[in-house]
């Protein structure tokens, strides 16, 4: 009699990802297969190439969930020892399969006579299922003991894994999985412009009685909160979840750019789109960081069209206009020169619209009045233009991604207010 599976472990092999040298990326690959099936990873280990720790590590596994899944330890070398372990644990011997065999034959044929070494590669578990693996030589096995549990073991290489959980893993648990468990549905809204604690703070318990799932996720961009309610159905928590959107917008407002994946970049390039305005961006810290992210999609010709880099003063006199007064009077970091950097970048291109950027990405040429991290922006829209005193946080890199993201959502922001 099959078990009926309703959560698993995960088990990953190697040296490799106890030092760190290799990301611990199977974990992760398995883990968001399984999801959808509603069957929930509830513990991952990771062990060495040692049959000891592998061993204890899937015993303990099966005897708190009655399912496991291995990865690593399955190739011809004298670290690949998964498969004896399991079988130990499982009190059966390996033996030896023809049909493993013969498909590792007829792979190595082309390269010419296949090393010895290789029929371990051939030893199962005695009992085991065979998952042929279209990518490399060790096959994906599942072995079952009534009274102990599940063991399903795949290789190492990320590659294999990926094909061999979706074209075969995922339909062999799904059968054993219980048709009524519960299944995660989700949805996401992406936030920027405002901390993590100040979300949490204005959401307060406004979401409570709807029993879900809500976490705030803070990247360097923004905080996006993902709601997850967990059902039989979907349409027993998508009310819920609707319910929750309309709570958070309510809440919210215009700190929230999308529902869904989409990048900022995207959400402003389809809001110039609907309105027929092309942007054009003057970019001093984030050297084209804005247009890169503004050009990502298919089709941004529409709405992009184009920018000038302008880190050294000249630039910014002889491609912007910007008067050399106003860089000898205020400096380059500051509300007058983003605010005439957006302004020749209007007047240069005949676009609508203008995002400018001025900052100290550090680490150095920061002074105590403008220190690491001071950001301007500027954003013109048909003839008037905002700017923006910014003060992000990081190093180089961080403040440079938060100035890109700060000036693309001060045109959101503007496009939306504008009421266009
Ligand atoms: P193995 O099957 O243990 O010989 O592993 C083969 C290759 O897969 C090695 O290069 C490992 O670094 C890689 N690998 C093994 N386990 C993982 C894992 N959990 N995540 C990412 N890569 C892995
Ligand atoms: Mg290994």
């Amino acid at each position: 009699m099959k078990r009926e599976l309703t959560a698993i472990e995960i088990v990953t092999i190697g040296e490799e990802l106890l030092s760190g040298a290799t990301l611990d990326s199977n974990a992760a690959t398995i883990a968001q297969a399984l999801e959808p099936l509603g069957l929930r990873v509830v513990r991952r280990t990771t062990v060495g190439d040692e049959a000891g720790g592998i061993a204890d590590a899937v015993a303990s596994a099966l005897a708190r969930t009655g399912a496991v899944i291995t990865t690593g330890g399955l190739g011809p070398t004298d670290d690949d020892i998964t498969k004896a372990a399991v079988a130990g644990v499982l009190g059966r011997p390996l033996e030896f399969r023809e049909e493993v065999w013969a498909r590792l034959k007829e792979r190595w044929a082309r390269r010419g006579r296949i090393p010895e070494t290789n029929r371990r590669q051939a030893e199962v578990p005695a009992g085991a299922e065979v998952f042929p693996n279209p990518r490399g030589t060790a096959p994906g096995l599942a072995v079952e003991d009534e009274r102990l549990g599940l063991c399903v073991l795949l290789p190492g290489p990320p590659a294999e894994v990926e094909s061999l959980v979706q074209d075969a893993i995922v339909a062999f648990l799904a059968q054993r999985v219980s048709g009524d468990v519960k299944r995660p549905y989700r949805c996401q809204l992406r936030t920027t412009g405002v901390a993590e604690s100040a979300i949490a703070e204005r959401v307060g318990g406004r979401l409570d009685d709807l029993l879900l799932d809500v976490a705030y996720l803070p990247e360097v961009d923004g905080v996006d909160i993902r709601l997850t309610g967990w059902a039989r159905d979907e349409v027993e928590v998508t009310e819920r979840l609707h319910e929750a959107v309309r709570r958070l917008r309510e809440t919210l407002g215009l700190h929230i750019y999308t529902e869904g994946p989409a990048d900022l970049a995207q959400v402003v390039g389809d809001l110039l789109r609907q309105r027929g305005l092309t942007v054009t961006v003057a970019e001093s810290c984030t050297a084209g960081l804005i247009a890169r992210r503004l050009t990502e999609f298919a089709g941004s010709s529409d709405y992009f069209w184009g920018g000038m880099i302008v880190y050294d003063d000249r630039a910014k006199v002889e491609l912007l206009g910007v008067a050399e007064e106003t860089l000898r009077r205020y400096g380059a970091v500051s509300e007058e020169t983003a605010r005439e950097m957006a302004e020749g970048a209007c007047r240069r291109s005949g676009s609508a619209a203008a995002i400018a950027v001025s900052g100290i990405a550090g680490p150095a040429g920061g002074t105590e009045e403008k220190p690491v991290g001071t950001v301007w922006l500027a954003v013109r829209l048909n003839d008037e233009t905002v700017a923006k005193r910014r003060y992000y946080p990081g190093t180089r890199d961080m403040v440079r991604a938060r100035a890109a993201q700060g000036g693309l959502d001060l045109l959101r922001r503007t496009l939306l207010q504008a009421g266009l």
